[in-house]
């Protein structure tokens, strides 16, 4: 069977305690499907970024945490001891919600991540400088000064270049946390219009900055409240027609 009738990820009955017994999720269970924007939303404190940082052990760094259930990539249990985990995380890519470009060009900032993995074909490099800047949207702005400073773009640039960066590894999935938090506006936008070139090629997994933004770049999202998994589904149906009423007084602006 080809690979897009089978869930990239897939959670049966995840749940997370942090040291302190927190548990910041509750048996969640989901599956989502390849090259799709799928979104992850809630008030705060609900378990958005744990979850995330669970799908590539990001979470292994939390002293004292306990997991249990079972997560899969393309089918394959990632905590199984057959897996990498540094190989696992250039699979499933995390960008944090603060651009953070090295100091150093932009090329250098595409480049650093491969050349830590070995690379050092100059033709390859630049291809996939190219490739991964064209991907985040990103190429046409800077393609004159890619030896200028990463430090010199806006915001929204930078965000872009920390997307390219990742997908510079050439990635699987990209973990985005709130990747527009501190843009503005038109920033925001050149942002979330690049996740409809991205997910030709990528699986994005997104937790946004509100529910406009959530209803504007999901094709699928799942409502989280209080580490559990309250109801998911496509876009429309979340948004326009949930089923369960706690999720119709989120996305109404009734709390939050
Ligand atoms: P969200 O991203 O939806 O705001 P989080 O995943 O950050 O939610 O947090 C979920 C719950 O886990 C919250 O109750 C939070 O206080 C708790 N939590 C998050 N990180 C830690 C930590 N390192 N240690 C203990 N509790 C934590
Ligand atoms: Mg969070």
């Amino acid at each position: 069977m080809p690979e897009q009738n089978h869930p990239k990820i897939s959670l049966l009955d995840v749940t997370f305690r942090y040291a302190d017994e927190t548990e910041a999720l509750r048996k969640i269970t989901l599956d989502i499907a390849p090259n799709q924007v799928y979104v992850l939303f809630g008030p705060s404190r609900s378990g958005k970024s744990t979850l995330l940082r669970l799908l590539n052990r990001l979470s292994d760094l939390t002293e004292g945490a306990q997991v249990s259930g079972r997560i899969a990539l393309n089918g394959q249990d990632i905590f199984s001891p057959a897996v990498r985990v540094a190989a696992l995380r250039r699979r499933v890519s995390m960008v944090f919600a603060i651009p953070t470009p090295l100091p150093g060009s932009i090329r250098e900032n595409l480049t650093y991540g491969l050349r830590m993995a070995g690379a050092t074909d100059p033709l390859m490099l630049e291809e996939r400088i190219q490739q991964s800047l064209v991907q985040a949207a990103l190429w046409d702005e800077v393609k004159d000064r890619l030896d200028h400073s990463a430090m010199a773009l806006s915001g929204g640039q930078q965000q872009r270049l920390c997307i390219a960066r990742s997908l510079a590894l050439q990635p699987e999935v990209l973990l985005l946390d709130n990747p527009t938090s501190g843009l503005d506006p038109l920033s925001t936008a050149t942002v979330e219009d690049s996740l409809y070139e991205l997910k030709r090629s990528y699986t994005i997994i997104m937790v946004p900055h509100s529910v406009q933004q959530a209803g504007r770049v999901a094709d699928r999202a799942a409502f989280m409240l209080d580490g559990e998994l309250i109801e998911e589904g496509p876009r429309d149906r979340i948004f326009i027609n949930p089923t369960h009423e706690r999720t119709e007084s989120y996305v109404t602006g009734r709390f939050g």
